[in-house]
């Protein structure tokens, strides 16, 4: 609840003296609009798009963006140069970014496919292939997001996929910001699909005529956007897949002794300006009344100086401090809640990662701000929220990827496993599978 003296400040829970139970509650996620009410919203809008194609895309576009002036809802690529004029300063720390991010990406690619010899003669083998068209959905009318299309339509690009598809709100006069037709043009993009919401969304899932159809989207968004990349990925229709579902932005900062006041404050923040839904989380080791003070106060201090203080109080107003007296109790609670970026503020930071079983992205020791993860550092910012790190991992090169396997058995080897594969077939009754298997081995024994 909101401090009543009007500071802006974190509420204060005691592991040692406040109830389990307490404790768990106050790490629940704010909640969200009821699906029921967003989905009454986005169905009609969904099957709007899939039966009108272009033309509801654009009205849709009309209405939300305002942008009455775009008559056509897509742009294609090649970009013209003028639509990607941008300062050297700008182009430069994209440049920077991308190269850490295709760098980063790069290297998880695998070597050389598996190949494993079960028995004498069966080899079964597991290669990778690029998704070939994958949508990528960049949030945002107003916000000019490059960092997101990076995360997104680098590890697109670095995986293969034959067609990469941008898709993202026009500006009120109908235009693209100028970074995300730059990151569009150095991904190889196919075409920015100039639309937001479940609109566009639907538009990449079924296709229209001028939006190519894609097999997987990707990439955060609001409430709308969430439901609606559920709905297509559960219509058989438009067999597309999704990447993960998505909330608003939290971080869990575990701090002790040795953190700098200021330094837990900005992260605390940093976070808490997405949204007022955003939520963050102190875990405070074993911290004396002045140090938990001094914490308190630079957050009220830098968030009154910050731009956006009115959302940074929506935010903290169901934000969290925790005290605890020991590390293990701290990576406890943190893997409880499986905040999507985990910052450890600690002395010996990098061997607390080994107590880390659930989170979106780890940022260790005191040099390390959430923000060199957002942008520029190299790993993927576009990760799991509101508890999901528990089972999903954030965008990386694998969600671009899926696996074949393979299996090839020589006369010897299906003499060893036939056997096998015929009595489970006969117990399950499946006769024309045991005789793929028998009318081999008479073959054989006839020979
Ligand atoms: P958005 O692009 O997600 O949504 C804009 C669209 O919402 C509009 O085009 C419109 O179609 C739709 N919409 C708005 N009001 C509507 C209504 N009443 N009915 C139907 N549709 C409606 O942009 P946003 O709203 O600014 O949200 C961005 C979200 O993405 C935020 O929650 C932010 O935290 C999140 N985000 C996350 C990351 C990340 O990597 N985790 C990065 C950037 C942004």
């Amino acid at each position: 609840a909101a401090d009543p003296s009007g500071k802006i400040t974190l509420t204060r829970y005691d592991a040692s003296k406040d109830d389990r139970a307490v404790i768990i509650e106050a790490l629940k996620r704010p909640s969200q609009r009821s699906t029921e009410k967003i989905m009454g919203i986005v169905n009609p809008i969904i099957k709007d798009v899939q039966e009108r194609g272009d033309k509801a895309l654009l009205e849709y576009t009309h209405k939300f963006e305002k942008a009455t002036s775009l008559t056509s809802p897509v742009l294609k690529a090649p970009f013209p140069e003028s639509l990607m004029q941008l300062p050297p300063e700008t182009i430069e720390a994209i440049d920077i970014s991308f190269e850490n991010i295709r760098k980063f990406h790069a290297a998880q690619k695998e070597e050389r496919p598996l190949v494993v010899e079960t028995m004498p003669g069966v080899v079964c083998t597991r290669f990778s292939r690029p998704i070939e068209r994958v949508g990528c959905y960049v949030p945002g009318g107003t916000a000019v997001l490059p960092s997101t299309a990076m995360m997104l339509g680098v590890p697109a690009m670095v995986a293969g996929c034959e067609k990469i598809v941008l898709a993202s709100p026009p500006r009120a006069d109908g235009s693209v910001t100028p970074e995300i037709v730059y990151v569009a043009h150095k991904v190889g993009a196919e075409s920015i699909v100039l639309a937001g919401g479940a609109q566009a969304i639907a538009a990449m899932a079924y296709g229209t005529e001028s939006v190519s159809k894609v097999d997987k989207i990707l990439g955060p968004g609001n409430q709308f956007v969430t439901a609606a990349k559920m709905v297509v990925s559960n219509d058989t229709s438009a067999a597309v897949g999704i990447d993960m579902p998505a909330g608003p932005s939290e971080v869990l900062v575990i701090a002790d002794e040795t953190a700098e006041p200021a330094f837990v404050a900005a992260d605390l923040l940093s976070q808490a300006e997405h949204g007022v839904d955003s939520q963050v989380v102190l875990i405070a080791i074993d911290l004396t009344t002045e140090q938990l003070e001094a914490i308190e106060t630079e957050v009220d201090k830098q968030a009154n100086a910050l731009p956006r203080v009115d959302i940074v109080r929506g935010a903290i107003d169901h934000s969290v401090t925790l005290i605890v007296k020991s590390l293990q109790e701290a990576m406890e609670l943190s893997n409880v809640y499986a905040p999507e970026h985990l910052i450890l503020q600690i002395k010996d930071a990098e061997k607390a990662v080994g107590l880390v079983k659930n989170a979106g992205s780890v940022f260790i020791g005191k040099w390390t701000p959430e923000s060199v993860g957002d942008y520029s550092a190299g790993v993927n910012h576009s990760l799991p929220t509101y508890g999901y790190a528990r089972q999903y991992s954030g965008v990386n090169l694998g969600s671009y990827i899926k696996h074949i396997t393979a299996s090839n058995l020589t006369e010897q080897g299906l003499k060893e496993v036939g056997p096998a594969v015929m009595q489970l077939a006969k117990v399950e009754e499946l006769e024309a599978h045991r005789r793929a298997v028998s009318i081999r081995l008479a073959m054989m024994s006839s020979k």
